[in-house]
């Protein structure tokens, strides 16, 4: 969806339904969050990923109102959790084994904004990394917000090797005139300066972004601009959606609307765009090095390997790795392990096998 982190607002029906399926009580209880003045508690929660990656929500809500987004009349406005709950539920969740954590929220570089909490996402991350144990060995920022981002959140990301290099901020467009129509409070200029600083204070920071083809009033020149922007990027990850209009939203009650098969042409002409630069880069990939975390076999035997992720790679959105191993792996355990070719987006890796020691016959 456009409208990233949608799916989030459905977490307490999806954990009820499930319950209701499974014909358990979820041990959290689970409310409707529509308009709701305060945080809920999500601890002691249904679970509902594998045990070794938790996805742990540090906020609800958003007050950026983009011109084609829901989220902000449905969801309601920003709620940052408290910090004494996000470390307690964070530790809840490693004590359970999640050797991941991905953190959540419409707009994550915002927090603390609405409750006075001045560190904001830098002290969040600060206490993470220093509260946390160190069985959570990667740590995830999602749905980053560009004008929100401050140097300090990139130097707390940058100071601790438990966050890994990743970083999720949809961007939805880069005409300045498009930004505008979209009500994104944010310039090509700032997007740049930002995406620049990234790539620089963190090198081999992998990046994500999410992009809005076809908006209302979207020219061809503007469509050419994203295009080439796009190409000249060299995003790690990028999805790209036609503009849907949603009731209610300023996009939505605009009378020059794109065509349906415009959008589409422009939707592809974009996804080839980054289609050439994956397979470039994971060309050059081939013989790296890299650490990745066993997601899960890929089948019933050995010999079918295993499905991993790199660090550049979040769990259920991202390509993954193909992984072969000489010796069987857990999910959660993260292994040193070489590229050696690619299908499409995904990377294949092996994990080389162990040199057997021999003596040496010496004095002969
Ligand atoms: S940042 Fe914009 S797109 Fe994202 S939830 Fe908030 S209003 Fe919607």
């Amino acid at each position: 969806r456009q409208d990233h982190g949608h799916f989030l607002g459905k977490y307490h029906d999806l954990t009820e339904q499930l319950a209701k399926e499974q014909g358990v009580t979820p041990a959290g209880k689970a409310t409707k969050t529509s308009r709701l003045p305060v945080f809920e508690d999500d601890r002691a929660r249904l679970r509902l990923t594998p045990r070794h990656y938790a996805y742990l929500r540090i906020s609800e809500g958003c007050n950026q109102g983009c011109g084609f987004c829901t989220i902000p009349s449905i969801r309601g406005p920003m709620r940052s959790k408290p910090i004494e709950q996000i470390i307690a539920e964070a530790r809840e969740l490693a004590a359970d084994g999640a050797v991941e954590l991905n953190l959540i929220g419409q707009d994550t570089t915002s927090f603390g904004t609405d409750i006075g909490y001045a560190a904001g996402l830098a002290g969040v991350l600060k206490t993470l990394d220093r509260e946390l144990p160190r069985d959570v060995q990667w740590i995830r920022l999602m749905y980053a917000y560009p004008s929100t981002f401050s140097d300090d959140m990139i130097k707390a990301l940058a100071d601790s090797d438990r966050f890994v290099k990743y970083i999720d901020m949809p961007l939805q467009h880069i005409s300045d005139r498009m930004l505008n129509v979209m009500k994104r409070r944010v310039t090509r200029d700032q997007i740049d300066t930002l995406l620049d600083k990234l790539r620089k204070w963190i090198p081999g920071m992998a990046i994500r972004t999410t992009l809005i083809a076809g908006s209302p009033t979207e020219t061809q020149a503007e469509h050419d601009e994203l295009v080439q922007w796009v190409k000249d990027r060299d995003f790690d990850h990028l999805g790209v959606f036609p503009y849907s209009p949603e009731p209610g939203t300023p996009m939505g009650r605009m009378t020059d609307q794109v065509g349906e098969k415009v959008k589409q042409e422009w939707v592809e002409e974009i996804m080839l765009a980054q289609q050439d630069n994956v397979f470039a880069r994971n060309e050059k990939r081939i013989n790296e090095t890299v650490d990745v975390i066993v997601d899960r076999p890929a089948g019933r035997d050995l010999e079918d390997g295993y499905v991993a992720r790199i660090q550049g790679q979040a769990p259920d959105i991202d390509s993954c790795v193909f992984l072969a191993s000489p010796r069987k792996l857990v999910p959660g355990e993260i292994v040193k392990a070489q590229i050696t070719d690619f299908q499409n987006y995904d990377l294949i890796a092996q994990i080389p096998q162990e040199k057997r020691r021999s003596l040496k016959v010496v004095g002969k």
